[in-house]
């Protein structure tokens, strides 16, 4: 079996870019991959959080992987900072990174611009991170959305990297990007991706948004003066109302297109939430129910972390003895 790596970061509440983008591409995997998911709260901290809310954010998002159908009988479901290795092998890692490649990366120049008061080396060393993550459990696939595409060439190229300069030690791996909800911006403004950490919450949809915050926020959504529902990019507004409708109706583009020929944004917003309060339904469900049981939830993480615990450390033997590091007797 061919081996699937993913992760969230507890950052914040998820939105529905990271339902459509990641998690629920995830759930399928599961029959035919050895999947490993994960809760990066390690990467959580580049960017301040509150000690008691990350504790809060770890558990919610533990809730919303298992609401969202990953079943930790088929998958290893843990916490990264459960797992040393990961921060073991990005230090190995950091001395084989050119400061060239990080310089480049798009997540990076974002998110310093966004928190100048706190730009971190652990912001600038994230893709490092995510490429131990990733290779630690030899992974073949990684389901990301479009946003990440960078940092798994990094990760592809510091495991060629590493090959290279001692021997076959690393899978390289694949990303794994859907066509359709790879990229949903923000509601607010079409030209940046929505994110869990944006500042202005009319910007996303929670997971967890209850249906008259999700009816406000889509009523709000900036549109454009064509008044067609159309999708092209002279409207990025109305296209990723379109993409999202899609993504949880399972209407084609095209369906939708000719659904809406003629009328107004005002019924196609209305239906839209709609759709999106229907879809999200079960999943809240779910989640509801997931977190009254929090002693069920511990057990998960801690299985978890003891199936992951296993590969890892495999890979970091490996590596530590290739590098010339005298093993510990
Ligand atoms: P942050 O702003 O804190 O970085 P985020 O919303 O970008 O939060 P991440 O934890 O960084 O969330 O990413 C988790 C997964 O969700 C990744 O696979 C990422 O590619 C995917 N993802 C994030 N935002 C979107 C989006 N707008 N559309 C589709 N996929 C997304
Ligand atoms: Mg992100």
């Amino acid at each position: 079996k061919k081996t699937v790596f993913s992760g969230v970061q507890p950052s914040g509440a998820l939105t529905i870019g990271n339902y459509i983008g990641s998690i629920r591409n995830w759930v399928d995997l599961q029959d035919d991959y050895n999947c490993f998911y994960c809760i990066v709260d390690l990467h959580a901290i580049t960017v301040p959080q509150v000690p008691k809310d990350l504790r809060k954010n770890t558990l919610d998002l533990l809730a919303l992987y298992l609401a969202s159908g990953l079943d930790p009988k088929k998958s290893a479901i843990f916490i990264q900072s459960h797992i040393s290795p990961h921060a073991e092998l990005t230090w190995v890692l950091d001395t084989i990174t050119y400061m060239g490649q990080l310089n480049r990366m798009t997540q990076f120049k974002e998110k310093s611009k966004r928190s100048e008061e706190n730009l971190n080396a652990g912001l600038f060393t994230y893709p490092v991170l995510m490429a131990s993550d990733i290779l630690l459990y030899q992974a073949d696939l990684v389901p990301v959305g479009e946003d990440q595409k960078q940092h798994l060439e990094l990760a592809r190229d510091l495991a060629e990297r590493f090959n290279n300069r001692y021997s076959e030690t690393f899978k390289v791996p694949d990303p794994l990007i859907k066509k359709v909800g790879a990229r949903i911006m923000s509601l607010q403004n079409p030209e940046f991706k929505m994110s869990k950490s944006d500042d202005n919450e009319n910007g996303y949809i929670l997971l967890l948004d209850k249906p008259d915050a999700i009816n406000r926020k889509i009523k709000r959504a900036v549109t454009d003066s064509y008044g067609e529902v159309k999708y092209r990019d002279e409207q990025p507004g109305v296209k990723n109302l379109i993409n999202i409708y899609s993504a949880f109706s399972g209407d084609s583009i095209k369906e939708i297109e000719r659904k809406y020929e003629g009328t107004g944004y005002g019924q196609f917003k209305k239906d839209l939430s709609e759709v999106v309060v229907e879809g999200l339904k079960p999943l809240q469900e779910k989640y509801d129910y997931y977190m009254k049981n929090k002693d069920y939830l511990e057990e998960i993480y801690k299985e978890g972390a003891e199936k992951a615990e296993i590969v890892a450390r495999k890979t970091l033997r490996k590596v530590y003895k290739k590098v010339g590091f005298i093993p510990r007797r």
